[in-house]
């Protein structure tokens, strides 16, 4: 690193820089929570946010910005092209087999090619770039989460041919612990590597900046260049209290995006952050190994941290004033009950018709789903996963299939949307288990359908460390990287989308009866529920003494039945699981038989699901 010779001017100068493929329709949580803070905590810093995703969105046209991005490697094959010339053709073959699977370019009114593509997108960068007099800036971070790898690479390589001596910070999810020295030996352009949590080590970097010791500085989540070696050193447990961080500061992404033409504007949502962490995935006292499988999501984290609920309530109070937006998009992997209890209360109170869609657990209760709508939730992000309760006790999830069609029938109920994904192949994967998946598809089916999605494995997470344990071996960077990046390179860091082998003869094949059933899910419900008055497929409406429910079929025929008076009441008492011993201690009067005759008629019947003793009622109230 060539630090600056001149004498230090104050304030520092820091640029904060985000590119693409950051979705364009939010401003960056990293951005915004970084400016906030060090501004704060150092009197003597000035910093500016540069959220170039935004404006390179504008370049490219939002739609196809916006479908880019959600692709898993569509956005790094562009920049790869650029960054690496030589791999444009292997880049491009690995764009159009993305195009193939997501269609990126529906809608297009030309055919545009992928080499136009990215001359699209070099121009818009390159110009994003020649606009900004980075000459006046002390030091520039580069925040690099998924599928902003090769933009980076591109644009630090292009800020360092003009500006060889001012100092480069890269952090995000991208870096891991314990092998940040491989990137600074890796990329000569990049001077400090930050792991973990950004607001610390950023903070340390700019004090350093300012006093200029001859050593670098020594946070322990901060590589650094001028250390000389680069080793691959873990870290100690140092994250800040989320509790003292300041609101975000997203005012450079609003001034942006009033510069973009009144055709194209739109109104974004607002990221808040109420937790960091999960508390099923951390525990620094534990040795055991804990969290989802396949989760890679909190490899940032040590522990599990939150804020007050009423904190939360008036930094989103805060952000709603300021830009008058009422679409919140609350970042969180894991919403609390409790959290999310006083959370929406809060926001209830605040009378303002606020927009809110956040994560929760299958495990969360009707009451607090009711909440949740109530203060403003549209609908949630469930952690389904699987409807197997084998494979989501291999995932490690500690619910049965019969607690996901529980939470799905509650939001049916409520309204509220349930975005749920399921995951396909999953190593180790029996025959069994996609059976069991198949035959709880079929009670499923009446509820909002789930997303397929296939399994990746992500470094970090607990399978991949865990590998011999979950059948898995010949774990490396996922093969596109080679593709992408030289053999050096992808040889040489971890990077965060990992390959490896399976014994397994084919889990594509094994799967694919459940991805059929899936799509044919989907397209029957949205068909059947193709207005907001459709009715829901499966309900029932209260006479008392008696019930009624109706079962809607895809081709529009309806079946309806009549339960009497034993029957409705068992119906309403296993609108939550219920075991069969709990059933007949609340009809004592019923015998065994007959409350086993009934049972059976109605899971039969597709209104009630049945899983090791336990009975579901799947219809929804009507009223
Ligand atoms: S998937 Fe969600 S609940 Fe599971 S470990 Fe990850 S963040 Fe936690």
């Amino acid at each position: 690193m060539n630090a600056r010779e001149t004498e230090t001017r104050f304030p520092l100068q820091v640029a904060l820089v985000s590119l693409p493929w950051q979705l364009y329709d939010r401003p960056s949580i990293q951005l915004g929570a970084l400016k906030a803070y060090v501004e704060r905590e150092h009197p003597r810093v000035a910093a500016t946010t540069h959220s170039f995703y935004l404006m390179i969105a504008e370049a490219l046209g939002f739609a196809l910005y916006g479908r880019i991005s959600l692709a898993r490697w569509a956005g790094e094959c562009i920049y790869a092209a650029l960054v690496y010339p030589d791999r444009s053709r292997a880049a491009e073959a690995l764009f159009e087999s993305e195009d193939h699977l997501h269609n990126l370019r529906r809608g297009l009114s030309h055919q545009t090619s992928f080499p136009d593509l990215c001359k699209t997108v070099q121009r818009a960068t390159d110009s994003l770039i020649g606009s900004v007099d980075w000459d006046r800036y002390d030091i520039v971070g580069v925040t690099i989460t998924f599928n902003q790898l090769l933009s980076s690479i591109y644009f630090i390589r292009q800020l360092k041919v003009r500006f060889p001596e001012i100092p480069i910070i890269v952090g995000g999810t991208t870096f891991f612990r314990g092998r940040a020295g491989d990137w600074l030996a890796a990329f000569p352009e990049v001077d400090f590597v930050v792991t973990g949590e950004g607001e610390s080590p950023l903070l340390s970097i700019l004090e350093w900046l300012s006093e200029r010791p001859n050593r670098g500085p020594t946070h322990p989540d901060v590589h650094c260049r001028l250390h000389g070696t680069f080793p691959n050193t873990t870290t100690a447990l140092k994250e800040c209290e989320i509790r003292a961080l300041p609101a975000p500061d997203y005012t450079e992404y609003f001034e942006r995006l009033g510069t973009v033409t009144s055709q194209q504007r739109f109104f974004p949502s607002l990221p808040v952050e109420g937790a960091r962490g999960c508390p099923y995935a951390s525990n620094v006292n534990s040795k055991k190994e804990r969290g989802c499988a396949f989760c890679n999501m909190n490899h940032q984290w040590l522990r599990y941290r939150k804020k007050k609920p009423d904190q939360m309530v008036g930094e989103i109070a805060k952000l709603i004033n300021r830009h008058q937006i009422l679409k919140i998009n609350i970042l969180d992997n894991y919403l609390s009950p409790t959290m999310a209890d006083k959370l929406f209360a809060g926001l209830r109170k605040l009378g303002k018709d606020v927009h809110v869609f956040p994560s929760v657990r299958a495990e969360t209760s009707k009451e607090v789903l009711y909440r949740i709508q109530s203060g403003g939730g549209k609908g949630v992000q469930v952690g389904i996963e699987a409807l197997s309760t084998a494979l989501l006790k291999r995932m490690g999830k500690k619910i049965k299939a019969i607690d996901n069609l529980r939470i799905m029938r509650d939001c049916e109920e409520l309204g509220l949307i349930c975005q749920a994904n399921m995951i396909l192949g999953f190593p180790g994967s029996t025959e069994t288990e996609v059976a069991e998946t198949l035959r709880c598809i079929s009670y499923a089916n009446v509820f909002r359908p789930l997303n397929p999605n296939w399994f990746w494995l992500g470094a970090g997470s607990r399978i991949w460390r865990d590998q011999d344990q979950f059948g898995i071996f010949g774990v490396r960077n996922h093969d596109n990287y080679r593709v992408l990046l030289p053999e050096s390179i992808a040889n040489s860091v971890l990077l965060p989308q990992q390959s490896y082998d399976v014994d397994e003869e084919d889990l594509e094949a094994l799967w694919s009866p459940v991805h059929k059933a899936l799509i044919q899910w989907t397209d029957s419900y949205n068909s059947i529920r193709s207005t907001p008055y459709s009715p829901p497929l499966l309900y029932y409406q209260d006479g008392g003494d008696f019930l009624i429910v109706t079962h809607l079929n895809v081709n529009g025929d309806s079946t309806t039945r009549r339960l009497s008076k034993s029957a409705r009441d068992l119906y309403l008492m296993c609108l939550r699981p219920r075991h069969l011993e709990e059933i007949e201690s609340e009809f004592p009067r019923v015998s065994r038989e007959v409350l086993a005759s009934t049972l059976r008629q109605l899971t039969s019947a597709m209104l009630i699901y049945e899983e090791e003793g336990f009975y579901l009622s799947l219809a929804v109230r009507r009223r």
